[in-house]
C-alpha cells in the first residue's frame, strides 16, 4: 500500500470499495484507501490525468438548455435546486458581501446566477465547452471561461472569493490546485471548499453504499477536515472554520445511501421507507459529534 499523499504516513487502510454507479458500471471496482493518521482518502488505482475527461458521461451537468429557459421563465427560482444555490450565496455573504468571485467547475453557472450582479463581479471556469458557450451566449453578465483554474485568462491577485462546490475532490493535484487558488486570491481573499466528509458517520456506516462513492472514479480524493486543513496550511492559506454545510445536500446523500443499502440487502426499497424517519434525527448526531456528511471548509489568504 502506498504512503498518504497528504501527510506521507505509511499507515493506510482499505476503507471501502466503490463502483461507478453514475455510469452504471457495477462490474468495475475501485478501492478507497484511507490514511489512519490524517484521514485523507484516495481512489485506487488512480485515474491518469488523460483518462479523466472520458469518465464524464455526456449530460453529466444536466440539461443546461432547460435550466436556462426555466431561469428566464422564473420557474427555476421556485425549485429545490435553486434553494441549494441561494443557501451557498448566504454562506459566502456571512463572510464577505461583494467583490470579484471565481467559481471553479461552475457547470451551468446556477450559483453565479444566484449572486447579486450589483455587488459581485462573477467569473466561472468550466471544462465542458458546450455548456460554456450556451451560458455565455444567454447571460452576458456571467463570464464563463472554458478550461480550468490554470487558464491564462485568470489573473493573479484578482479575486476576493474562490469557490469549489463539490468540485475539489474531482481535481487532480490538490496541492497544485490550492497553490494556484492562493495566487489568484487577493490578500485577505476567501476560499470555500465544499465536499463529502470521509470522516463522517454516514461514510463509516454505509461504506460502499455511501452515496458520495457513486461518483468514483471521478472523485479522485476523499477528504477529512484534518487533511484539508493540512493542505491549506501547506500552501499558505489559513483555515478559518469547518462548517456543516449544506444540510440539504447532507440529507440528499443520507437518503440515497439508505436506498442503496436497502436495495442491496433486500432487493427492495421497502426497508428504506420504514427507516426513512430515522434520517431526520441523524444529522443532529452528526452535528453534535462534528462528524457530518457534508463539509465546507472556509479559508483565507493572509494579508502578507
Ligand atoms: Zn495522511
Amino acid at each position: 500500500m502506498s504512503n498518504c499523499p497528504v501527510c506521507l504516513s505509511e499507515a493506510s487502510e482499505v476503507f471501502s470499495t466503490a463502483c461507478d454507479r453514475v455510469r452504471g458500471r457495477f462490474e468495475e471496482r475501485w478501492t478507497i484507501l484511507r490514511c489512519r493518521t490524517c484521514g485523507f482518502g484516495w481512489t485506487d488505482p488512480p485515474l491518469k490525468e488523460e483518462e479523466i475527461a472520458a469518465c464524464y458521461p455526456a449530460g453529466y451537468l444536466g440539461d443546461t438548455l432547460k435550466i436556462m429557459s426555466e431561469f428566464r421563465l422564473g420557474n427555476l427560482q421556485r425549485t429545490r435546486s435553486w434553494r441549494r444555490e441561494t443557501e451557498k450565496v448566504r454562506l459566502v455573504e456571512r463572510f464577505t458581501t461583494g467583490g470579484s468571485l471565481l467559481d471553479v467547475g461552475c457547470g451551468d453557472g446556477k450559483f453565479l446566477m444566484a449572486l447579486d450582479g450589483q455587488r459581485w463581479k462573477k467569473t466561472g471556469v468550466e471544462f465542458n465547452r458546450e455548456v460554456v458557450q450556451l451560458v455565455n451566449s444567454t447571460f452576458p453578465d456571467l463570464q464563463l471561461i472554458r478550461g480550468d483554474l490554470f487558464s491564462e485568462e485568470l489573473q493573479e491577485s484578482s479575486f476576493d472569493v474562490i469557490t469549489f462546490w463539490h468540485v475539489f475532490e474531482h481535481l487532480p493535484g490538490s496541492r497544485r490546485v490550492l497553490e494556484r487558488a492562493r495566487r489568484l486570491l487577493r490578500p485577505e481573499g476567501w476560499i470555500f471548499i465544499s465536499l463529502p466528509n470521509l470522516e463522517s458517520w454516514q461514510a463509516r456506516l454505509f461504506r460502499h453504499n455511501w452515496y458520495a462513492f457513486d461518483d468514483v472514479p471521478r472523485h479522485l480524493y476523499h477528504f477529512s477536515p484534518n487533511s484539508l486543513e493540512l493542505l491549506l496550511q501547506e500552501v499558505g492559506l489559513r483555515l478559518i472554520t469547518h462548517r456543516f454545510f449544506s444540510r440539504m445536500v447532507n440529507m440528499h446523500c443520507l437518503k440515497h445511501s439508505l436506498i442503496h443499502w436497502s436495495e442491496e440487502q433486500f432487493a427492495s426499497r421497502i426497508p428504506y421507507y420504514f427507516l426513512k424517519p430515522l434520517l431526520l434525527g441523524f444529522p443532529l448526531i452528526e452535528r453534535m459529534t462534528g462528524r457530518y456528511g457534508m463539509l465546507t471548509s472556509i479559508g483565507q489568504k493572509p494579508y502578507r
